[in-house]
């Protein structure tokens, strides 16, 4: 009876997010011709919140205290667990829609919409939410929710990524956040450069040591930056100069090596040449996801559903981070990828942009919609997948 009942509720969703795909595609066109960054994404916010409450899901707005998130509700037969869908809108400085969360936004809005507007309420106990989550890109939205308390009933959560490939599993980094600064002594550049202290040299050479400290590093670890502040004109010897980094590695423990090794590379470059140093470490550490296969294999088992192709993953590129990856430590998650370029097409790109309008793009955004909204079916239709799902990450570690 209950795989009949389940059955139905899935042909019916499914076929609710062909209908909408039209409206959800404007949608992720709107998003990515109106790029948003962290925190100030009040028109994706609204675009979508309003498309969920159209079609009956009840929206509570600013949750969190966080003025663009949001919380779209889809109740079930009667009390149970909460089952997460969580969408993105955030894009990057200059460069837009560079990680398609265009195409997250609406692949998880879509699916809670094709949820309520198929289903009115899910046949099923427990609930349904579309949980907008701000600021990906830098912010850590999801942390900033999850103090606040937006997943404390949440018994697991899900949400698509965009990339050049399909992928189930795909792992992620975590990420130590540092801001490095050095104060030196201004100076005639000219006249008397001898009686300055260069806080810029302390930068050059910082990097030049990270570059050095790379060759002994594990090969997934990743150290990036940039400068911020160089200078003030050239004519003044630089008094004070700022950069942030990225400290990324497997394991948050080695994100705090990463982190130890850095502090000495700032002291030395401080020392060299006579300037001061200052690290700041970010309190908020990205964590790394932890895979939850139970998951993962019942939104592979809902791709194969919908005949949506699953690619092997070619090994061409390396491993990015996420906010979710804080959300999957306290919570059984999955992350999937979904295609919406050609293989080969890095993320943060201006051609990824590019295909994050793409038909593409359209096709997996209703793929991520649909295997979405059925897998979050199964867990309240299979009381025993969630609770696999929940001992699995009990006993995984990591
Ligand atoms: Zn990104
Ligand atoms: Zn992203």
């Amino acid at each position: 009876m209950e795989a009949e009942a389940l059955d139905r509720a899935k042909t019916k969703v499914a076929e609710a997010v062909d209908r909408l795909a039209d409206d959800l595609e404007k949608i992720s066109h709107q998003i990515h011709d109106n790029p948003e960054l962290c925190f100030k994404e009040e028109k994706a916010a609204g675009w979508l919140s309003e498309f969920l409450e159209r079609h009956g899901a009840r929206v509570e707005r600013g949750v969190g205290g966080l003025p663009t998130a949001f919380r779209a509700t889809i109740e079930g037969s009667g009390p149970g667990p909460t089952i997460a869908i969580m969408a993105e809108y955030d894009a990057l400085p200059n460069i837009g829609h560079a990680c398609g969360h265009n195409v997250i936004a609406t692949a998880g809005t879509g699916a809670g919409t094709a949820i309520a507007a198929a289903l009115g309420k899910v046949p099923f106990a427990g609930r349904i939410q579309v949980i907008g989550t701000p600021a990906e890109e830098g912010g850590a939205g999801k942390v900033r929710l999850m103090e606040a308390g937006v997943f404390k009933d949440v018994d697991a959560a899900m949400m698509i990524h965009g990339r050049c490939g399909t992928q189930v599993w795909r792992p992620s980094l975590g990420i130590i956040k540092v801001k490095c600064e050095f104060f030196g002594k201004a100076s005639h550049a000219s006249s008397w450069p001898w009686r300055g202290v260069n806080a810029l040299n302390a930068m050059i050479q910082l990097f030049v040591s990270l570059d050095l400290m790379r060759q002994q590093t594990k090969p997934d670890a990743r150290v990036h930056g940039i400068i911020t502040k160089g200078g003030d004109q050239a004519n003044i010897i630089p008094e004070h100069t700022s950069a942030d980094f990225y400290l990324r590695a497997p394991t948050k423990d080695y994100c705090k090596e990463l982190l130890r090794r850095f502090e000495g590379c700032a002291q030395g470059a401080a020392t060299a040449t006579g300037c001061t140093g200052k690290v700041t470490a970010d309190a908020t550490i990205h964590d790394p996801l932890k895979a939850n296969f139970t998951m993962a294999e019942l939104f592979g088992k809902n791709l194969e559903r919908i005949d949506f192709p699953v690619d092997p993953d070619d090994g061409e590129a390396g491993y990015g981070s996420t906010d979710c990856g804080n959300v999957s430590q306290a919570i059984p998650t999955i992350h999937p990828y979904i295609r919406i370029s050609p293989d080969g097409i890095p993320g943060h790109s201006r051609e990824f942009a590019e295909w994050a309008k793409s038909p593409l793009a359209r096709t997996g955004m209703i793929a991520g919609a649909k295997a979405l909204a059925l897998t979050a079916l199964d867990l309240l239709a299979k009381p025993g997948e969630l609770k696999k799902a929940k001992e699995e990450f009990a006993k995984a570690l990591g």
